[in-house]
């Protein structure tokens, strides 16, 4: 149930709904806006009919409704205002493309620092590097760990980029905590509910990825258990999913993005690199997440990919995220238009 509050409604009214929500056996989630509050009610058990006609009846409410959908927090129904996540100098989710860019696992303190003065300078405004793989083979190189995390934070010292960097379990997430911007959840991790609430509580923004066989709706309810948990800080991520084509390493569903648009009020990010799997590829996927209407995009580059550890096949060569970067410059002057547009007919 979503609870909207009149325009300025008084704190007492506002109070006095939640302890009504409350006498129903529900849990109350507020969200305060600029103009009202409004109200979600969690938990299962109360009588929601007869909660429902009591609060339409509620001095200060504007409206009480069901909601459909099974996940409420991420859903546009709950909140109209788009969700805009701050890292570092970056902004997503508002007006600004953003390019997220980096090797996909850290492997050295110059691979690292090379790619991120060179990721910056081109215009990423985020380094990604994992410092915690998740490989098929355990017999892959299976990263740095912290001092991974180590040198990714001296990367952003030097280059001023924020850090978004794999957490693949709950007993880590404290320790990444201390080092990333954006903490990531990987495909494989998607339904690892108990990293999921860990990350309702880590204090930092999060990149939840599409897992590999996942529904949008799924996708969805994993992001809401985030929200629930106490994080509203999340932004999706789609990298391909599996069908049964082979040319490509999984099937980017360009369309999960305007989906995703109509369905929730979190960013949204293309990863053109896993999606396709091949160098020769990224490119033209990242055209399609600007013009899609994506909020950014994540991509994997190396200084020399022949020698990556992970992901060379797919990572960019400095030279051509270079290129790519000029070549996508009209396209993100395009869609910075199109947002500016759109966020004025929203205010
Ligand atoms: C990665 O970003 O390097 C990665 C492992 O991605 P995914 O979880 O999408 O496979
Ligand atoms: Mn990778």
């Amino acid at each position: 149930m979503i609870i909207s509050m009149r325009p300025h409604a008084s704190r007492e009214e506002v109070d006095s709904v939640c302890e009504r929500i409350r006498d129903f056996g529900f849990r109350v989630h507020s969200i305060e806006g600029e103009e009202r509050v409004v109200i979600g009610v969690v938990g299962v058990g109360g009588d929601v009919t007869a909660c429902l006609e009591s609060l339409e009846a509620t001095p200060g409410v504007e409206s009480a409704m069901r909601i459909s959908a099974p996940y409420k927090f991420v859903s546009l129904e709950f909140r109209k205002e788009r969700t805009v996540i701050r890292a570092g100098k970056a902004e997503i989710g508002g007006d600004e493309f953003v390019i997220m860019a980096g090797p996909c696992s850290v492997e050295s303190e110059s691979q690292i620092m090379q790619t991120a003065e060179a990721v910056a300078a081109a215009g990423a405004k985020i380094l990604r590097g994992g410092a915690y793989k998740p490989r098929t083979s355990p017999y892959d190189f299976q990263g740095m760990e912290e001092a991974g995390l180590k040198l990714l934070a001296k990367a952003r010292e030097a280059t001023g980029l924020a850090v978004i960097t794999e957490v693949m379990s709950d007993r880590d997430a404290e320790l990444v905590a201390e080092y990333a911007d954006i903490m990531q959840v990987g495909a494989r991790n998607m339904q690892n509910f108990a990293l999921l609430k860990a990350l309702g509580k880590c204090g930092r923004p999060v990149m939840l990825k599409r897992g590999l066989s996942s529904t949008i709706k799924e996708l969805l309810m994993s992001a809401e258990y985030i929200v629930a948990h106490g994080n509203s800080q999340v932004m999706l991520c789609e990298r391909g999913i599996r069908t049964f084509e082979t040319a490509t390493r999984n099937t980017c569903d360009i369309s999960a993005v305007p989906v995703l648009n109509e369905l929730t009020h979190l960013p949204v990010i293309i990863d053109p690199s896993h999606a396709t799997g091949k160098r020769s590829l990224v490119p033209a996927l990242a055209k399609a997440a600007v013009a899609v209407g994506a909020d950014g995009m994540i991509v994997e580059v190396h200084p020399c990919p022949q020698k990556a550890v992970s992901d060379g096949a797919q990572s960019l060569t400095i030279e051509g995220f270079e290129e790519m970067m000029r070549n996508l410059s009209g396209y993100i002057a395009l869609w910075k238009q199109e947002r500016m547009a759109d966020m004025a007919v929203a205010v």
